[in-house]
């Protein structure tokens, strides 16, 4: 990190800061250049607050040349980061190779959930999906079947041999996910910094969806809250972002796949249904994931997409979902694997 001075600092001012430096076990170096003081911070300045920094007298700016985050980092962390879900004969992990999570926006009633997980667990799914708690934006629309939602995703899950996931919103749900595997932190709830916190203090895996209008950065510093308050089991999720355009639900940015891959160890997962919107184009959207090199795969998949009481226009059939998986297996092996 390299501070500017004010060309007319105070030495006063000066000394205050450097004291304020030190005094966090950092090292300066001054340079004395021909038209600008620089100090040169030496150490790890990812906790160092550059607004603080700022608010000294004699600062005339800031600039940070390592990354605001440390335990997300690749520079800290070479290795993919690989979670394991079951230890079972067919182990399911997410991190290495390509793996599916498949199932209903949400869970409507015990034979929908158990319908489609049978289907997509034959057709290759490794991780089954359900809403539970849903963040809708009309308070009329389906909010979700809650906990008794997640026993049958729990039970529906126990019965094909496939580990769960579903979205909690709000950290008194907690109870209601011992049966679950997998932890969803949804786009809304991204920067939900107590939120984070909190499940930072579960270890169970994570799943954590970019926001609606969140930088990368802003996605990989919410994996750090995560991270830092104990739980290192966590898993990014790109689902498309705001822009200037309408004809799709969001735009989705498949650069981020091999940005957060160059920046980070996490595993990275898309979700080409909410970051399309429509059915049609979550099939391209997919096997393009899958080319730009994603660890996993969401897909809203149902039985019957019209009847679905949400988000059926983007829901795919189940037999769609069996194309996508084996297209997608082809395009990995032609790229050679995940890891690129
Ligand atoms: C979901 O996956 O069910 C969901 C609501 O997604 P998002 O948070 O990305 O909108
Ligand atoms: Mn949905």
């Amino acid at each position: 990190m390299i501070i500017i001075l004010k060309n007319d600092s105070q030495k006063e001012d000066v000394d205050r800061l450097v004291r304020f430096i030190e005094a966090q076990e950092l090292k300066i170096n001054e340079v004395d250049g021909t038209d600008r003081r620089l100090l040169c911070i030496i150490g790890h300045t990812y906790n160092l607050d550059i607004d603080i920094l700022k608010s000294f007298k004699c600062v005339a700016d800031v600039k940070r040349i390592d990354e605001p985050y440390n335990l997300v980092s690749r520079e800290n962390h070479r290795d993919d980061t690989v979670i394991t879900l079951t230890e079972a004969a067919v182990k399911t992990q997410i991190g290495t190779g390509l793996t599916f999570i498949a199932g209903p926006c949400s869970i409507e009633s015990e034979e929908q959930i158990n319908s489609i997980a049978r289907k997509v667990a034959e057709y290759g799914a490794g991780i089954l999906r359900g809403g539970a708690y849903k963040p809708r934006s009309s308070p009329y629309s389906f909010q979700g079947l809650k906990n008794e939602g997640l026993r049958m995703l729990a039970d529906a899950g126990k019965s094909v041999g496939l580990p769960t996931i579903s979205e909690l919103t709000e950290i008194s749900q907690l109870e209601y996910f011992d049966d679950i595997d997998i932890i969803q932190i949804g786009a809304r709830n991204m920067q939900n910094y107590e939120l984070l916190k909190e499940i930072g203090a579960v270890k169970k895996p994570v799943l954590l969806k970019r926001g609606l209008s969140a930088t990368i950065s802003e996605l990989l510093m919410s994996a750090e809250y995560i991270i830092s308050s104990g739980n290192p089991n966590v898993i990014l999720c790109e689902r498309g972002i705001r822009t200037f355009e309408t004809a799709t639900r969001n735009t989705l940015d498949l650069s981020a796949i091999p940005l957060l891959k160059l920046k980070t160890h996490l595993p990275v997962v898309v979700d080409p249904s909410h970051a399309t919107g429509i059915e049609e184009l979550v099939s391209p959207m997919a096997l393009a994931a899958a080319a730009a090199g994603a660890h996993g795969i969401m897909l809203e998949v149902n039985d019957n997409p019209e009847q679905a009481l949400c988000d059926g226009q983007q829901c795919i059939s189940t037999e769609a979902f069996k194309t996508i998986v084996e297209k997608s297996k082809a395009i990995v092996e032609l790229i050679g694997g995940s890891k690129h």
